[in-house]
């Protein structure tokens, strides 16, 4: 009897539990368990059908699903002094790093790609984490500070999407050491006036939050994903009391104001193209959006209710003004070339870019707020772009 429970039994199950659940064909999901078949779950973007869960997703996958046509082009990320401290924990910190290396065939944890998203050049930055929990050390403060540097030289948006599990410690006060590094890149991105979006994914914790992930003009994040400085775990053994439900999830976050949407992963270059056209005021994106709009806004008008009708009407004019607004926005682009040069103007100058972001965040949340309601987010445009002041 003996021989056949320990023995037999779980050679059988071993095999059948094989049999059924061979790692490239078939997905368990995380949250609710389910079988789904791989080929669908990557069609889905790692999302659940299921239950909306969302898996986590690395860089390759997230500059494919993120910019137009998928086409990008990669950038290289400055080499950095390897285990400065020669640390040793239970392994030395060199194999720790081949592992990962091997494991993800990346150098680190940090990823910078440019490419167009909804026509306009933008620059991302991705953190993965299957890259020793996306930690941040000195390479992904080096990655992140090229990625704004990128963007500031090309005069275009950054998008960081985050997810890290805390900082380095194997480089102890010189991984510390990159949240003022990082803190300083995004004040960089915000004097020349540049956008910054943050996208949070699971999970946001440690460093990150206390520096760049908590700077964004706009904060997004992917549903249910874990947000926080310290852990759930950690916190409740600190204060000994039950957390409430959904703690620290981006929901949470998003009711009590620190999460400025919750974006699903299907809707996420939507959502970003659509930000990056209202905060870079470029003309013929917002032409674009506005033809959309106004499409939409027919269809909706044709299907039903009397009241969107106004709407509908409105906005051929605020196409025909957004094109209106194209050469203005050439005539802002040389002025600020201009000012490059002259050291006087130059201070005014980014001034008045400097309260662009601030400005930008309440103006650009707004529609991304109203977005299952068109037709109501339509009105917002009316509001003149809030450079203007710059001007
Ligand atoms: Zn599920």
């Amino acid at each position: 009897m003996s021989w056949l429970t320990s023995y037999v039994k779980p050679k059988l199950e071993r095999a059948f539990s094989q049999k059924e659940t061979p790692d490239n064909l078939w997905h368990k999901c995380q949250g609710c368990g389910e079988l789904i078949y791989m080929k669908d779950y990557l069609a889905a973007l790692r999302v659940c059908g299921n239950c909306n869960h969302h898996g986590r997703m690395g860089p390759k996958e997230r500059f494919d699903a993120l910019f137009d046509g998928s086409t990008y082009e990669t950038l290289e990320c400055p080499k950095v002094v390897e285990d400065p401290l020669k640390f040793r924990d239970q392994k030395r910190y060199t194999d720790r790093l081949r592992d990962a290396r091997s494991k993800t065939g990346d150098a680190d944890a940090g990823h910078v790609a440019v490419g167009r998203l909804g026509g306009i050049e933008t620059v991302a930055f991705v953190e993965n984490f299957f890259f020793m929990g996306g930690s941040m050390g000195l390479a992904v403060g080096e990655a992140f500070v090229a990625a704004a540097d990128a963007a500031i030289a090309r005069r275009a948006p950054l998008v960081a999407f985050v997810a890290a599990g805390g900082a380095r410690m194997q480089e102890g006060i010189l991984s510390l050491m990159q949240l003022p590094r990082t803190t300083v890149a995004v004040e960089r991105m915000k004097d020349a006036g540049l956008p910054y979006i943050v996208v949070l994914t699971d999970p946001t914790t440690g460093g990150v939050t206390a520096s760049f992930a908590m700077l964004g003009d706009v904060h997004l994040a992917e549903p249910g994903a874990l947000i926080g400085f310290a852990g759930p775990r950690v916190i409740k053994e600190t204060i000994r009391e039950t957390l409430p439900d959904g703690f620290q999830r981006a929901e949470y976050l998003k009711d009590h104001g620190m999460v400025d949407k919750v974006v699903a992963r299907g809707e996420m270059r939507a959502t970003l193209s659509r930000l990056i056209a209202l905060m870079t005021h470029d003309g013929a994106a917002q032409a674009d959006l506005a033809r959309t709009r106004a499409a939409e806004a027919e269809t909706a008008a044709a299907a039903g209710p009397a009241d969107e009708t106004p709407a509908a009407e409105d906005e051929p004019r605020k196409a025909r003004k957004a094109k209106a607004e194209k050469p203005r926005k050439t005539e802002r682009a040389d002025k600020t070339e201009r000012s490059d040069r002259a050291d006087k103007t130059d201070r005014a100058d980014q001034a008045g870019q400097g309260d662009r972001p601030a400005a930008q965040k309440a103006g650009a949340a707004r529609p991304a707020e109203a977005e299952p309601g068109r037709s109501d987010g339509a009105g917002d445009r009316d509001d003149p772009p809030i450079s203007r002041a710059a001007e």
